[in-house]
């Protein structure tokens, strides 16, 4: 046997690749069939053949942030703004639950409308209509996370971005690295269960930062890890990037499958953005969550992250129909 197959033996069956193994993995292509199969079959092994579905809403694009890859930063000022009423996103959840989503997760930028008394009022309302919520709203203080969490919420989703401090702060001023990690740990502590990621691509961003991504996302103990690949937009000051690649974002999220095995992984919409089969093709590299989008109506455009977002023209039941149809179409089920 190679030297390599015997690596992947290892990354498969006792979990582990040191920094040097990543890097040779994320950097050479010759294995990537390989390391594809073998996520899936890790991901079968410790998480099954179901598929997990969040319902996604995203209620509000307004955001007190500059991130440069974001199209919802505070400096892009063509992009028009909307925020939801708690009551429709109460309204949007109570569909949501109806549409059969075990899940919701509510998203936004940092929006300040939103004060710790609304998104309780909002939480303990979901709360009563039966579905567990997940919150992706930023960072905040340890006593807002806590009083989310006493309204009801149970888990979080705040990406690192990147593990690379020096990156993530040259692309987000005004952010720092140790109060991102701050906002996780006290996620933690707080017992929630925790969703983190990054973003594969960003400008400058090197194949020895992707392998210490991963390296991170094991020691975190997060509960999901997501990640994406970075798709530049327009009216950034990332316009001229070049973006992430699909081949290597579904690379590093093959390889954490392999050394964090027993997490849930989606495939994200920007996968399936950069491929029209990405969702399906990344639940046979290692994911098995999906997170389909029930925001309404002309919202679902509003809410540009990045550009020519998968599903935007959709509608909540539609978006439902398409998901299942492709879960079922490559063997899976939907819980
Ligand atoms: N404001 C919250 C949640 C909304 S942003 C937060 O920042 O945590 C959700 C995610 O969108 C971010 O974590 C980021 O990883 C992703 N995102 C932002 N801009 C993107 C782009 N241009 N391409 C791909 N993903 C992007
Ligand atoms: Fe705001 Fe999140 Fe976009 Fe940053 S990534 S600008 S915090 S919505």
């Amino acid at each position: 046997m190679n030297a390599i197959a015997a690596v992947l033996r290892r990354a498969e069956q006792v979990h582990d690749l040191s920094r040097d193994e990543l890097v040779f993995l994320l950097a050479d292509h010759e294995y990537d069939r390989e390391i594809f199969a073998a996520a899936d079959r890790v991901r079968r092994k410790y998480v099954g053949d179901e598929v997990h579905l969040r319902g996604l809403i995203e209620f509000s694009n307004i955001c007190r942030r500059n991130c440069f890859y974001c199209g919802l930063r505070a400096g892009n000022r063509g992009l028009g703004r909307y925020r939801l009423t708690p009551e429709e996103i109460i309204g949007l959840a109570q569909k949501g639950w109806e549409y059969g989503y075990k899940t919701v997760v509510l998203q936004s930028g940092e929006d300040e409308y939103y004060s710790v008394e609304k998104m309780c009022h909002i939480i303990k309302n979901i709360k009563r209509l039966g579905p567990v919520i997940a919150l992706s709203i930023g960072e905040k203080t340890y006593a807002e996370y806590e009083a989310y969490k006493e309204a009801g919420a149970e888990r979080y989703l705040i990406r690192i971005e990147t593990t690379e401090k020096k990156l993530y702060e040259d692309l987000d001023p005004g952010m720092s690295h140790e109060k991102r990690k701050r906002c996780l740990n006290d996620l933690k502590k707080l017992g929630y269960e925790v969703g983190s990621g990054s973003l594969v691509g960003l400008p400058g961003q090197t194949i020895e930062s992707l392998a210490d991504d991963i390296l991170y996302f094991r020691e975190i103990g997060a509960d999901m890890i997501g990640i994406g690949p970075f798709i530049p937009h327009e009216d950034t000051p990332l316009k001229a990037a070049k973006g992430g690649d699909f081949r290597l974002s579904l690379k590093v999220m093959a390889l954490t499958r392999l050394l964090v095995p027993h997490i849930n992984i989606p495939a994200t919409t920007a996968m399936e953005t950069l491929h029209r089969d990405g969702r399906a093709i990344a639940l046979q590299s290692g994911a098995n969550v999906v997170m389909p989008n029930i925001t309404e109506g002309e919202y679902r455009k509003l809410y540009a992250l990045y550009p020519g977002k998968a599903c935007v023209d959709d509608t909540p039941g539609r978006c439902r129909e398409c998901i299942t149809a492709k879960i079922e179409g490559i063997g899976r089920t939907v819980v």
